[in-house]
């Protein structure tokens, strides 16, 4: 969905794909406030992907902003986060899937997932994204307690926060605005919103 300016809505619960050459940036926006949101990036080819555990290994901390580089599987940096309005997102968890739902939330029929929707998003894209890496999940609030344990808060984004990444290498990315209530403070998913800027 197209809006004034450039920017384009996530639906809520849905996923989007975009493409971003080197140089160009990516604003990501939450609307409404409270809500997270997915993004996956591969190499334009195919040929890298997102990697938490090697932004972990190159930048030594789990949690990321302003400064902070996405790395790939093969060590070269995806992403540079340039702006950051609110300071916290998990790089931890695996996106929400059916199977998720099914064994953490009794649901039996079809729920609307990160996980299928980031898959179809790369697959409109052309690639062929094979077993989802983690994604980035932006403005999803988690507490690592010193013994490990991990816990939800609700999203620290407001209305019309934003973080903006730069691309390191010309990439396809994926969105998704997460259905899953308890990243959400228990809130009805809402949409997302982003914007390409140039470089
Ligand atoms: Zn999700």
């Amino acid at each position: 969905m197209n809006l004034a300016g450039g920017r384009q809505v996530v639906p809520a619960g849905s996923g989007t794909g975009l493409r971003l050459r080197r140089g160009e940036r990516l604003r990501v926006i939450d609307p409404e406030g409270g809500q997270s949101g997915d993004l996956v990036a591969y190499a334009a080819d195919g040929s890298e992907r997102l990697s938490n555990g090697r932004t972990f290994d190159y930048g030594g901390k789990i949690f990321l902003s302003t400064g902070d580089v996405l790395w790939s599987d093969r060590s070269n940096p995806m992403l540079t986060i340039v702006a950051d309005d609110v300071g916290r997102h998990d790089f931890l968890y695996a996106s929400c899937s059916l199977e998720m739902y099914r064994k953490q939330y009794a649901v039996t029929g079809y729920h609307p997932n990160c996980h299928d929707n980031l898959l179809a998003a790369l697959r409109e894209l052309g690639l062929d994204p094979g077993p989802l890496p983690t994604a980035f999940n932006f403005f999803m609030n988690v507490e690592v307690a010193a013994d490990g344990r991990l816990s939800f808060a609700p999203p620290l984004s407001r209305a019309g926060d934003a973080f903006v990444v730069r691309a390191e290498m010309d990439l396809a990315i994926a969105l998704s605005a997460c259905p899953t209530s308890t990243c959400n403070g228990g809130a009805p998913p809402r949409p997302l919103a982003f914007e390409v800027l140039p470089g």
